[in-house]
């Protein structure tokens, strides 16, 4: 484990087996499921030894049910609940102060709903980052003052364990927050992932967190989301979205990822903020908010687990 200021204790009573969520015990400082036989191993990640609740070798069935039909976003309510936490007047980081302070991407947006479950549940808040790369936002959060962080990967140096998001070894009901940034493209299946998010959340509970739209295919993202999109993965996982907003522009997205790969980064955000800059003159601000909803970098999200679900 990570050295780490959170109640990392809170979380391994939570732990279960990630294939049939039975109860784990410790056996010679590794967890074992006595139903499945499934065992943890060591992982090595950057030079730590990080323990791997993958279960890489053991392949399962997972049957999901949808209901049908999906109603799609209805246009203005989307578009009216859309940039809430954006447009807030609060104190908070710019993203080139959360990059340097907490090397990290937390956008104004997400900020705003950490301070939000800050004041709704308090410091003691059970706060999962899914895919915490190497832990810069758990920095974020414990300056935030939250001492309850608990943080998995797939492989990343900064996690406490190694996961699969489409399979957590973790208890239902048990988690205040879970926010989860530029993972959710990365996924192969993010109906399943949502649905172990809506179940790990108590009711409640918030999810907060963003993934590509418009950005080059890049390592082995699979989907890329758009507002129907993220919309379906919360129907169908009992989740209920409160926001949207966007992350960067669809001019930075493109030029960085697709046109240029790691250049002219500065460029595409003037090139971004003139045209908008132009949009706000000819058509107002909420002609800038339906252009940025229509095409951009990533899409932003805020949902909460229906109160009542189980
Ligand atoms: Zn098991």
């Amino acid at each position: 484990m990570q050295t780490s200021t959170d109640n990392i204790a809170f979380w391994l009573e939570k732990l279960c087996c990630p294939v049939d969520q039975n109860p784990l015990s410790l056996q010679n400082g590794q967890w074992e499921c006595a139903t499945c036989g499934f065992q943890t191993v060591n992982a090595k990640v950057a030079n730590r030894d990080i323990t791997d609740f993958r279960a890489l070798n053991q392949r399962q069935m997972r049957t999901l049910a949808f209901e049908l039909p999906l109603a799609p976003l209805k246009r203005y309510e989307f578009a009216e609940r859309s940039f809430q936490a954006v447009n807030q007047d609060f104190d908070h980081y710019s993203r080139s102060q959360v990059r340097q302070r907490f090397g990290t991407k937390l956008d104004k947006g997400i900020q705003y709903y950490c301070q939000q479950v800050l004041r709704e549940f308090g410091e003691n808040a059970a706060i999962l980052d899914l895919g915490c790369g190497s832990g810069g936002n758990r920095r974020y959060l414990n300056s935030l003052g939250f001492r309850n962080v608990f943080c998995v990967d797939w492989a990343a140096s900064g996690a406490d364990i190694l996961v699969d998001a489409h399979r957590l070894p973790l208890q239902s009901g048990i988690a205040d927050l879970v926010i989860s940034t530029a993972v959710f493209e990365h996924l192969y299946n993010p109906f399943i992932a949502a649905a172990e998010i809506a179940r790990i959340l108590k009711p409640g509970g918030y999810f907060v967190g963003g993934a590509s739209f418009w950005e080059g295919w890049h390592g082995s993202s699979h989907f890329h989301l758009t507002p129907d999109g993220w919309n379906a993965l919360f129907v169908n996982s009992g989740l209920e979205w409160l926001d949207f907003w966007t992350g960067w522009g669809i001019v930075p997205a493109a030029l960085t990822h697709v046109l240029t790969p790691g250049h002219f980064r500065s460029f595409g955000y003037a090139l971004q903020n003139g045209i908008e800059t132009v949009y706000r003159l000819l058509i107002g601000e909420r002609g800038v908010r339906r252009l940025q909803l229509r095409a951009s970098g990533s899409y932003m999200v805020c949902a909460r687990k229906k109160t009542g679900v189980l």
